[in-house]
């Protein structure tokens, strides 16, 4: 496995040795906003052992991140009331991965929308920050609400 420890962002970000905001974490999986958004509510799951990809992620860490999959959807149903919501997991440059630790990407989608990967601003912190609470407080009060 290559590339772990001070070099991999998602691990500085898994050990809280860099800034994320944070929807949920746990001894295995983690989910935080991405910071270039494609749309609002754009999401990040994550195991927190390094993997670089589809062919390294072992069986048990890919279930935690889909069983985190499923939950964090619900959430983003539930708080932003997106039309759809694309699910995207690229392993290798030629696939489009820029970071090489496994992640699936949940991104809110609205009706004709476009879809354009190259061109995304930075999002505001702050705004990210909020938005990952409430997505947070929904997560813990579980699927009630
Ligand atoms: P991919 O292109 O599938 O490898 O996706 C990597 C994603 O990580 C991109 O959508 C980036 O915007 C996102 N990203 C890169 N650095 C950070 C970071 N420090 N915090 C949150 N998201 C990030
Ligand atoms: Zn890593």
């Amino acid at each position: 496995m290559s590339n772990t420890g001070d070099s991999c962002i998602f691990c500085l970000i898994a050990r809280g040795d860099a800034p994320a905001a944070l929807v949920y974490r746990d001894d295995r999986v983690l989910a935080f906003m991405d910071l270039f958004p494609l749309s609002r509510g754009h999401l990040l799951v994550v195991p927190r052992a390094h993997a670089e990809n589809i062919f390294e992620i072992s069986e048990a860490d890919m279930l935690e991140v889909a069983a985190l999959q499923l939950r964090i959807a619900a959430v983003l149903k539930a708080e932003l009331d997106p039309d759809g919501i694309a699910v995207y997991q690229a392993n290798g440059a030629a696939a489009g991965q820029t970071v090489f630790h496994y992640h699936v990407h949940l991104i809110p989608r609205a009706d004709g929308e476009g879809f354009d990967f190259a061109n995304r601003k930075t999002a505001d912190r702050g705004e990210l920050s909020r938005l990952a609470a409430r997505l947070m407080e929904s997560l813990q009060r579980g699927p009630q609400n």
